[in-house]
């Protein structure tokens, strides 16, 4: 599961990720995360973490991370080559959700490319180019898709049917997004579709340091734009974040009392963006480590294990779980157990997020 950055040139998106990634994962880890310039892993803050931490002694705390992409700015013309073009368009093809940043700060010595600052013309410059490679491919699709309908070949025949409704939507100048069915078959026919404007977007309102609270009116019309979309705006200062993310712990914490921050605002972005990705954490915990893991919601018990390890999932026996407010409850494990309070789960089991896990398998 990845997010891909897209904004504008010159809205802070480099910024951003800079901040974002600045943390250093320790690779070791995460073999997964390649190494790319322009990939990277984003702790995910989780304060059960250290409540688990309270309870079990443990050498290292390892958080879920999120991989990110940063997508190079987009411009218009984009859909017909203009900029990086369809090469920049392909590598939204491979990521499962958008993270849009629009510049919301005024700074007369950043130029925009359109000239000022107007986050609504800019999210619609993105949209527009988005929405047009869209259409031509969807057009190239419709047309191979009735010509094996012909044949009767029922799949072809939906997918003549699917993208026919968004080709509707997108000549009508609207993402495949605002369809937003409530059938989860059908979303998952719209999502296998692999359109630009089908991926779920979180909006990154890039504000000034003056306003971090984002109250301006330029944050505002991003809030309401996301809310008719039914989505989410997190407001960021770019420029503050990546100052916090070079300075140690203490004085971070300094800063960010000074500046009458809780928490660097790159935490409360990485756990939208996990929501937005339709992701939740379970944990394992023990004398060697305490870890969160990431799995989709509704992944079963099997396919958790297979997280940590593909043969945990094949030689999967049972799991064995707790919550970690029982943990807070009966603060040992030992104790949950003689509680009679430990379940003992199944191949069927449907994660719940927050699981503490003990998992049992063959190998
Ligand atoms: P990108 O082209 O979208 O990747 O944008 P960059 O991250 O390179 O930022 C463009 C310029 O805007 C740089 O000079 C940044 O220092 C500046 N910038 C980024 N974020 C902020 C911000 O929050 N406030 C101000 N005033 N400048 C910013």
């Amino acid at each position: 599961m990845e997010a891909g950055i897209v904004g504008l040139p010159n809205v802070g998106k480099s910024t951003l990720f800079n901040a974002l990634t600045a943390a250093g994962i320790a690779s070791e880890n995460y073999p997964f995360c390649t190494i790319e310039p322009n990939v990277g892993a984003v702790p995910v803050p989780d304060s059960r973490l250290a409540t688990i931490q309270k309870y079990i002694q443990t050498q290292k705390v390892i958080p879920a991370v999120l991989q990110l992409v940063d997508i190079a700015g987009i411009v218009r013309g984009a859909s017909e080559g203009e900029g990086l073009g369809n090469k920049f368009l392909s590598h939204i093809r491979n990521v499962d959700a958008i993270v849009h940043v629009v510049r919301c700060f005024e700074d007369d010595d950043i130029t925009h490319v359109d000239g000022s600052v107007d986050p609504i013309r800019d999210i619609e410059t993105i949209d527009t180019e988005l929405m047009l490679a869209d259409l031509e491919s969807v057009t190239n699709s419709l047309d191979k898709a009735r010509r094996t309908a012909r044949s009767g070949d029922k799949d072809a025949k939906r997918r003549v049917e699917l993208l026919e409704v968004c080709k509707t939507v997108l000549d009508d100048g609207n993402p495949v997004r605002s369809l937003n069915p409530e059938d989860p078959t059908l979303r998952k026919e719209i999502n296998g579709l692999q359109l630009l404007t089908s991926k779920r977007v979180l909006y990154v309102a890039n504000i000034e340091e003056d306003d971090l609270e984002g109250t301006g009116q330029h944050v505002q019309r991003v809030r309401e734009r996301a809310t008719q979309e039914g989505g989410e705006v997190v407001p960021v200062c770019a420029r503050l974040e990546a100052e916090l993310a070079e300075l140690d712990a203490e004085d971070q914490q300094e800063m960010l009392e000074s500046v009458g921050l809780a928490e660097p605002a790159l935490a409360v972005l990485a756990r939208a963006a996990y929501k937005l990705l339709g992701l939740e954490s379970y944990f394992t915990a023990g004398e060697k480590e305490i870890r969160a893991w990431t799995i989709p919601i509704g992944a079963t018990a099997p396919q958790a294990a297979g997280v940590i390890h593909t043969d945990f999932e094949r030689g999967f026996i049972r799991a064995e779980v707790y919550a970690v407010d029982e943990l807070v409850q009966y603060e040992s494990e030992k104790a949950i157990r003689e509680a009679g309070k430990l379940r003992v789960e199944g191949k069927d089991y449907v994660m719940q997020d927050g699981d503490v896990c003990h998992f049992l398998f063959n190998v």
